[in-house]
């Protein structure tokens, strides 16, 4: 194992045992979270040492790195797009990706149903809930969520799976469990209107710096990028 491999290993060991003591003070089952190696930036080689070392899930935010992964990596792995998608590039992930988590319109939602019914397949999505307000992020806000739900369910070929949420950047984890809590509310909320087509069984949201209060708080994903490949290769 060559030290690359190896730091990918140790990573990923602590992450989940990170996560096992959140289930832990929380009276939860570990097996009902799973942890989703963001790769984002990071080479096809270091995906392949996650795998090694357990990984199945990962994620990746931009359409064209992803589906160029996608092809590169010949063992099936579980795709996730958790980045902002825009409409035109929505035909080259439905029947790939495994689940969108980043819908956050009603238009988003109705162009993946025209390519999954072409496709003839079943698009499994997220709603991306923008909790806590802030200017800069995607989602839907908390008061237009049940109405956008309840318009993306009348179309077939789109699966609603549950929400999604990216908590405001912060030093201190503690400042995001009151998004966290009011996105689980959110999906209970949802949940006991029993909207056909609809279910609440995912709750995708922490990531590197704040997963362990997400975890505590009932999501069933965390997005963990850094925590598991380091910081970022982004190159201007
Ligand atoms: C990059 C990214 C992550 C992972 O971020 P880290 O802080 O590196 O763990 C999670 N979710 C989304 C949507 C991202 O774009």
């Amino acid at each position: 194992m060559n030290d690359r491999e190896q730091e990918i290993k140790y990573n990923i060991e602590q992450v989940q045992s990170r996560i096992r003591e959140a289930c832990l003070r929380s009276h939860r089952d570990p097996a009902e979270v799973t942890l989703i190696a963001v790769s984002k930036t990071k080479p096809v080689e270091d995906i392949l040492y996650a795998a090694q070392a357990g990984m199945e899930y990962f994620g990746e935010n931009k359409v064209q790195e992803l589906t160029m992964k996608m092809d590169t990596i010949s063992q099936p792995l579980h795709w996730n797009m958790i980045g902002h998608l825009q409409k035109n590039k929505v035909k080259y992930i439905v029947g790939r990706a495994e689940l969108i988590h980043s819908v956050d319109s009603v238009d988003l939602a109705k162009k993946i149903q025209d390519e999954a019914a072409k496709k003839n397949v079943r698009a499994n999505i997220l709603i991306e809930v923008n909790v806590s307000g802030e200017e800069s992020k995607f989602g839907i806000s908390p008061e237009a969520l049940l109405d956008t739900i309840k318009e993306i369910a009348l179309f077939p070929n789109v699966c609603i799976r549950g929400l999604m949420t990216i908590a405001p950047f912060t030093q201190n984890p503690e400042d995001n469990r009151q998004y966290f809590k009011k996105l689980r509310n959110l999906a209970v909320d949802i949940k006991s209107k029993n909207i056909d087509n609809v279910s609440m069984s995912v709750l995708s949201m922490g990531m590197t710096g704040d997963y362990e209060v997400a975890v505590e708080e009932g999501a069933t994903m965390v997005r963990v990028g850094t925590g598991i490949f380091g910081e970022r290769n982004y190159v201007s």
